[in-house]
């Protein structure tokens, strides 16, 4: 066995513990395995060792990333999420190379997203980015614009609002974590009982991929649990 086909099994039986632990179904969590810094060879490893969705940050890296893997690999059926920042003026690939976004916080991208998805594809699932601690330093809307964005980006033609997105402050303890992931779902419940028809909570990452499950994550990004540290600053 590969060491990643090793950490991906490691990975699933954590998504299987946790979500027992709180009596939910482990189908209830996908696992998006965040391929970021790592080459088409590890992307290739993971998805013959099943795994099907890949997140990835940086734009032109993952431009690269999905032209070998398809190059390599046509018989490989993945889709690809995007979980990075996006400026505005490189959104026309993302719409085009991708089956979702995580990273969108402003109306305007969701615009141009919705009029440059091709229409030979399906609409773009899209999350909406949360800043759910609070920091200043965080993209993100924050949870009290959360419900005006979403319902403007929910009409979009070429985009399906799936649900919310974050990225809580790094925290060691368990109740710690469960803090601000458990402020997500209940700002995804209250966008719900608005009206909006919402099924996706994208949070959880190598160290609270627990607490999210806990508080009901619908899908968890993993990246170093799967494909090691990654050895530049990014
Ligand atoms: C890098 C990244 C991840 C994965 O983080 P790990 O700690 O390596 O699991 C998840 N989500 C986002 C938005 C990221 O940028």
């Amino acid at each position: 066995m590969s060491p990643i086909s090793r950490n991906l099994q490691a990975v699933n039986e954590s998504i299987a513990a946790a979500a027992q632990a709180v009596s939910r179904r482990a189908d209830e969590v996908s696992l998006l395995a965040v391929s970021k810094t790592f080459g088409a060879e590890a992307v290739i490893a993971a998805a013959d060792a099943g795994q099907r969705l890949f997140g990835e940050n940086y734009l032109q890296e993952s431009l690269d990333k999905i032209a070998a893997v398809k190059a390599q690999r046509p018989d490989l059926l993945l889709e690809w999420h995007f979980i990075g920042p996006i400026q505005s003026n490189k959104t026309r690939p993302i719409a085009e190379h991708f089956d979702w976004v995580h990273s969108v916080d402003r109306e305007k991208i969701a615009e141009r997203l919705s009029d440059q998805r091709p229409p030979d594809r399906q609409p773009l699932n899209i999350c909406l980015q949360v800043n759910i601690s609070g920091e200043a330093s965080k993209s993100g809307v924050l949870p009290g614009e959360a419900l005006d964005i979403a319902r403007r980006i929910a009409v979009l033609p070429r985009l399906r609002l799936r649900g919310l997105m974050a990225i809580p402050e790094p925290e060691t303890e368990f109740e710690a974590q469960r803090a601000p992931h458990r402020k997500l779902r209940q700002l995804l419940e209250e966008l719900r009982a608005q009206g909006l028809q919402l099924d996706t909570l994208s949070m959880g990452m190598s160290a609270d991929l627990d607490a999210a499950i806990a508080e009901g994550a619908t899908i968890v990004r993993i990246g170093t649990a799967i494909f090691g540290q990654r050895h530049y600053a990014k």
